[in-house]
């Protein structure tokens, strides 16, 4: 019988170590939230169920270590040229079972991809954050906090507004810096995480990148508050919600590098943010390949499976044929990460846009194949003991951040036709 494993992996560039992480993150889907992701909707607010899955992940399996150098207790994917590879294959395997598990897991590294990868490593915030992550067994949480009221889309336009509509202030005084501001959405908020990592602006307005900060800020500092966990669709595990700086005052060493690098870097952060949504569909797509394989095989039409049926096979086949597709694309993007001397800097625009338009076509393909799986499966696909109608709610939610499908398009368009006021 044909497994996940049938589907195209590029064998020639997988890290080293590519079956030790299948096989560990694959154990983990398996046993620690498969079995008990059909509850973790009830469980959006408490995390009681949820919170046994990431200690496993991330505290016991040590997964939360990922980017840290080694001589910070870190596994040293920061200074390896598989991170990119590696972090996808987790990823998409810790997304098989729960895509929100994955983007929750995933974006604990986001903020500290700034300070702990090559070449743009800072020593110092390394030693001062990762004994948070490395020497505990419990799941630690990092977030990024960049949306805001006004709009996320406009602040991760970089290209286009360079930061000019950031209202989150940071102002220099003496050796601190003085936050304020109001950021929502986060994944990791809600009163999840140990660290913020603040994208600020030193100049309200001011379109110059040397203005843009990405600052540091652990999140009981007095003016930090954190609302509620948002309740939506889908995606339980990723608790978000709104966060308030109040005159929160940080060393000035803990901005990522300071004026103009932190910009530049940043820009790479939306560059992994997009190629990892595409390993939280692929995941979602691989679940549903073999979800919809089972149901395919067992019920019958006409006293035949219903896989032996014309109409439905060729459905099925046009759905294998799209996680084919998604599958190798994520996996060469990763690669382009993995690789900046083959394929250009990961903040360079034409990195930045190329991940993006892998993350929209994901979407687009990982929506239409678990909305074709639900009408093959009739109400049968909307049952939740079936399991196929949750990723169908958590897929269209990775479709909405980073500005949506729109301001994919909308760089893409930019970057390949020279387009000058999109
Ligand atoms: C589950 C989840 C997790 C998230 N995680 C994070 C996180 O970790 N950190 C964080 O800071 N934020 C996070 N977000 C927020 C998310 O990134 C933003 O919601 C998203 O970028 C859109 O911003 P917005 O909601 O302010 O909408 P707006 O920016 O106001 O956009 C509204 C609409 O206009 C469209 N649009 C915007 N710009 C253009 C354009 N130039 N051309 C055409 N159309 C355009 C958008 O696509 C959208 O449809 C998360 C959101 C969700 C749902």
């Amino acid at each position: 019988m044909r497994t996940i494993d049938d589907f195209t992996m590029p064998v020639e560039y997988l890290s080293p170590i590519d079956k030790f992480l299948r096989d560990a993150s694959r154990d983990w889907a398996n046993k620690e939230s498969i079995p008990f992701r059909r509850g973790y909707d009830e469980d959006w607010e408490e995390h009681h169920t949820i919170e046994p899955a990431f200690k496993k992940l991330m505290g016991e399996m040590g997964f939360q270590r990922f980017f840290f150098p080694e001589e910070f207790g870190g596994l040293g994917f920061g200074h390896s040229n598989y991170a990119g590879v590696g972090g996808y294959r987790v990823c998409e395997e810790v997304s098989r079972a729960d895509s929100a598990i994955g983007v929750a897991f995933a974006v604990l590294h986001w903020p500290l991809l700034l300070i702990c990868k090559e070449p743009h490593v800072n020593k110092r915030l390394c030693a001062e954050f990762a004994p948070m992550f490395c020497d505990t067994t419990e799941p630690v949480f990092a977030a990024n906090a960049m949306t805001e009221p006004q709009g996320g889309s406009d602040i991760e336009n970089l290209d286009l507004l360079s930061g000019s509509t950031i209202q989150t202030t940071a102002t220099l005084e003496g050796d601190e810096w003085v936050i304020n501001g109001h950021k929502l959405w986060p994944t990791n908020s809600g009163g999840v995480s140990k660290l913020f990592g603040v994208v600020c602006t030193t100049k309200l307005g001011s379109n110059d990148p040397n203005d843009f900060a990405f600052i540091f800020v652990p999140t009981d500092l007095p003016g930090v508050t954190q609302g509620k966990p948002y309740q939506k669709a889908g995606m339980a595990a990723d608790k978000n919600s709104d966060i308030w700086f109040e005159n929160v005052r940080v060393p000035v060493w803990y901005r990522a590098h300071g004026p103009g690098d932190d910009f530049k870097y940043f820009k790479e952060m939306v560059a992994w943010g997009n190629l990892l949504s595409v390993a939280f569909c692929s995941g979602a797509m691989l679940n549903a390949y073999e979800l919809l394989r089972d149901f395919c095989s067992e019920k019958t039409y006409r006293g035949r499976p219903l896989k032996e049926n014309d109409d439905i096979a060729g459905v099925l086949a046009d759905i294998a044929r799209d996680i084919e597709a998604t599958r190798i694309i994520g996996y060469q993007g990763a690669r382009m990460l993995d690789r900046p001397d083959l394929y250009g800097d990961n903040w360079s625009d034409e990195i930045v846009t190329k991940m993006r338009s892998f993350k929209y076509f994901a979407c687009d393909r990982a929506i239409d194949i678990l909305d074709r799986a639900m009408n093959i499966m009739g109400p049968y696909g909307s049952d939740r003991v079936q399991d196929i109608e949750k990723h169908w709610r958590d897929v269209k939610i990775i479709q909405l951040w980073l500005g949506g499908k729109q301001l994919g398009q909308m760089e893409v368009a930019r970057w390949f036709y020279d387009c000058e006021t999109l």
